[in-house]
């Protein structure tokens, strides 16, 4: 145990209490508070007096701020909801009065709809923790048990971590999307970019989007290569022989969608454009797809998407043909 509170009556001799109470063990150390208004904090408790009893109630500091982790940040479930699930948690479990568990349920209600959360999440959380609550028993921790850290990309990494469902391994989530992460600047060449390029097809405009961690006109001419040699190695060159299309050159084709480097981030904005020109049903269909992201409509609705970057003619000079 690390805190311990008493309440005395204040008729009473202070410094006899202390005193005493201080003989109680050695280790305890007590220090008097006296209650202004009423009422004293203790940890994140208010304690007030009243008449014949006291009420307890959540105390917040003033500088506590609402700010929790936003529903639509590409965070793993776990961490988001752990704010709401501590709060929530703590509203159950103390012994504060009915009066101030309404009030505390407001305010995490507050709490959830400023940080995007769809109400029903944290009803239903509040649901499970009372039904645990009830039924609660020791918790026993499994001999052997081991846990292990996974970096959480988005949610297709739960394919994976849903493997270790039920065997002795628990799955930690770690996140780099940090905001040091987001606020340093990626360092690109300008002159000849890296990053997610679209190559349409000559002949019916379809689109098929790459990355590349080199100059994407280098990567260009690979896909050209194998459409001349007959190569299905990568998709476009697949769609392009399969179908007798034609490819053009590089500056009525190749545009730069995004100038970024090789990683996590590139990858992102890949899925991205996949799943905004499939979504306006231009896309070859051998392009592979990944999962949707509800957080890619929304960087289109506030309009971050950068806006359509002039073709890379400008920048490639000339071309194989
Ligand atoms: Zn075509």
């Amino acid at each position: 145990m690390d805190n311990i509170i008493i309440l005395y009556n204040q008729n009473k001799k202070q410094e006899q209490i202390l005193h005493n109470s201080n003989r109680i063990d050695k280790n305890l150390q007590f220090k008097i508070t006296t209650k202004e208004h009423r009422s004293i904090n203790f940890l994140d408790l208010t304690i007030h007096r009243k008449e014949n009893n006291m009420d307890i109630s959540i105390y917040r500091k003033a500088t506590n701020t609402d700010t929790t982790i936003h529903y639509l940040t590409n965070h793993p479930f776990e961490q988001k909801i752990a704010a709401f699930r501590y709060y929530t948690n703590r509203m159950i479990t103390l012994p504060i009065s009915q009066v101030s568990r309404n009030m505390e349920w407001a305010t995490i209600i507050t709490m959830a709809k400023n940080n995007g959360f769809p109400e029903n999440i944290i009803r239903n959380l509040r649901t499970k923790l009372a039904l645990k609550k009830q039924k609660q028993k020791p918790t026993t921790k499994e001999p052997n048990q081991k846990w292990v850290p996974f970096t959480y990309f988005g949610p297709a990494i739960r394919r994976i971590t849903n493997l270790f469902k039920g065997s002795n391994i628990k799955i930690a989530f770690r996140t780099t999307n940090t905001i040091h992460k987001q606020l340093s600047k990626e360092p690109y060449n300008i002159q000849n970019p890296s990053g997610i390029y679209k190559l349409k097809c000559n002949t019916c405009n379809k689109i098929y989007v790459g990355q590349s961690g080199r100059a994407i006109d280098i990567r260009y001419k690979e896909h050209i290569r194998y459409v001349r040699t007959n190569n299905p190695q990568s998709a476009y060159a697949t769609y392009i022989l399969q179908n007798r299309h034609e490819y053009g050159l590089s500056n009525n084709t190749l545009q730069l969608l995004k100038a970024c480097t090789k990683g996590m981030r590139m990858n992102c904005w890949e899925a991205m454009y996949i799943q905004k020109f499939h979504q306006k049903g231009i896309l070859i269909t051998e392009q592979q797809l990944y999962e949707l992201n509800p957080l890619y409509d929304c960087i289109r609705e506030l309009g971050l998407l950068p806006r359509n970057q002039p073709t890379v003619s400008g920048i490639t000079a000339q071309d194989t043909h």
